[in-house]
């Protein structure tokens, strides 16, 4: 007989997206001409720099010809590209990462949520409240916990991000031996400062634990003074792997690429405290589990290195920081406290209501789709997150519809509260 891991019936259901589509599904079916504008999922809305088009192109040209034609890559990527990223993400910011370091994958989802199976199921796990949810369900996956009560499992930490303390967890009170970081935030938008990232590595290298850094919205921030990686930190090599993405810089979401660094000096721990490095362990995974990225994407990816391609990627990243600066503006307007929409896509307002009651008085009035904060965990439900990935023309759109509406959501929102 088949049986199921039973993990699986542990998982909360994944019901926030299909929630949202399923409320405006209902939403559409009652008001068909109204314009709907989706500032909820984060995925991008520009196509692709030319640049990536261009090397797309080159590289299918190649696969025509038998000369060229290219069969199975390294599982760990093309030189070419370990090269490029390892000099001008890391070694150019002082950073010591090499080419050998450097994982090319096909998303960050999918790493960062396989990461985890190299590590024992005694480890102590602590995620942010709230949190992206696929660092928390591949624990649960894997076997690391027992069933949820009231959104949270009783064996994993949870490092609350609120108003009070600005977004920014306080250190695990108990120890905590795999720590999940990830900033500029999904969802609160909030980033974070060297002095303040220095804590946590020290914090790692004093209790033996690691640190996943997910740095997936890393090319939002144009403010200097924050880092770009963890291993700006010192002695972060020793206890961080950092995740990057071609996603949101470069518009790859539907093209399919990412890295994933793993320093040669980043270490793991046996029963008895034997100490191993962790790449190889790494190293061994993807080459039994994973078969590389295809050859024109990582051209592509390649091509986004190029001065051209710099060129581009940064107007990408500026178009939307353009659509994040209108959203927040109009909602510090209105007399809301928001986070984020600064070096970062997103914007986390507190509505102060019901997170969900709050979405459906948005778009019943406004015709405009958010999403509810308590999506992202328990610290969630006063919250709405607000994406800037969309057209400019249509986040004005939507700002205009919500300010000149604006007492209309809130009435909607007191009588839909009073009605539960
Ligand atoms: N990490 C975070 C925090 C994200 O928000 C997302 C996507 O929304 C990802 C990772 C996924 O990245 P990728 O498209 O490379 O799988």
């Amino acid at each position: 007989m088949i049986k199921l891991n039973m993990a699986y019936k542990r998982l909360d259901p994944a019901y926030l997206f299909s929630d949202i589509a399923q409320r405006l599904k209902q939403y559409k079916a009652y008001h068909p001409d109204v314009k709907i504008i989706k500032l909820g999922i984060g995925d991008v809305t520009e196509p692709l720099p030319d640049a990536c088009i261009k090397a797309l192109h080159k590289a299918i040209d190649e696969m025509a010809s038998k000369e060229t034609f290219k069969g199975y890559g390294p599982e760990q990527g093309y030189d070419f590209l370990r090269e490029i990223i390892a000099e001008k993400d890391f070694q150019s910011r002082g950073a010591n990462i090499t080419a050998n370091d450097i994982f090319v994958s096909d998303g960050t989802k999918c790493d960062i949520a396989n990461f985890q199976e190299l590590f024992s199921n005694e480890i102590k796990v602590a995620v942010m409240d709230p949190v992206y949810p696929v660092y928390v369900d591949s624990n649960v996956m894997a076997g690391r916990t027992g069933v949820s009560y009231k959104k949270r499992y009783h064996e994993i930490t949870y490092l609350e991000c609120t108003p009070e303390n600005n977004y920014m967890p306080d250190l695990p009170s108990s120890p905590v031996d795999l720590i999940y970081l990830c900033y500029p935030n999904n969802p609160t938008g909030q980033t974070i400062t060297r002095k303040e990232l220095e804590r946590w590595v020290q914090y790692a290298i004093d209790n033996q634990s690691l640190i996943l850094y997910d740095a997936a919205y890393e090319s939002f921030i144009k403010d200097p003074e924050l880092p770009r990686s963890i291993y700006e930190i010192p002695g972060a090599t020793k206890v961080a792997v950092e995740f990057r993405s071609f996603s949101k810089s470069a518009g790859f979401t539907g093209l399919r690429c990412a890295y994933t660094v793993v320093p040669e000096d980043c270490l793991v721990y046996s029963h008895n405290e034997a100490a191993y490095t962790l790449r190889g362990f790494w190293n061994r995974r993807q080459t039994t589990k994973f078969n590389g990225v295809s050859y024109p994407v990582q051209c592509a990816a390649h091509a986004v290195y190029s001065d051209e391609g710099q060129v581009q990627v940064n107007a990408l990243t500026d178009y939307y920081l353009k659509n994040a600066a209108v959203v927040r503006k109009a909602f510090l307007d209105m007399g809301y406290q928001c986070t984020g929409g600064d070096n970062s896509p997103y914007i986390w307002i507190n509505v102060k209501s019901d997170s969900w009651i709050f979405f459906d008085a948005l778009l019943k009035v406004t015709g405009v789709v958010c999403t509810p904060g308590l999506g992202f965990g328990e610290c969630g439900k006063t919250f709405i997150r607000i994406s800037a990935f969309n057209d400019y023309n249509a986040v004005l759109e939507a700002v205009e519809r919500i300010q000149k509406n604006h007492d209309e959501v809130l009435a909607v929102n007191e009588r839909d509260l009073k009605s539960v």
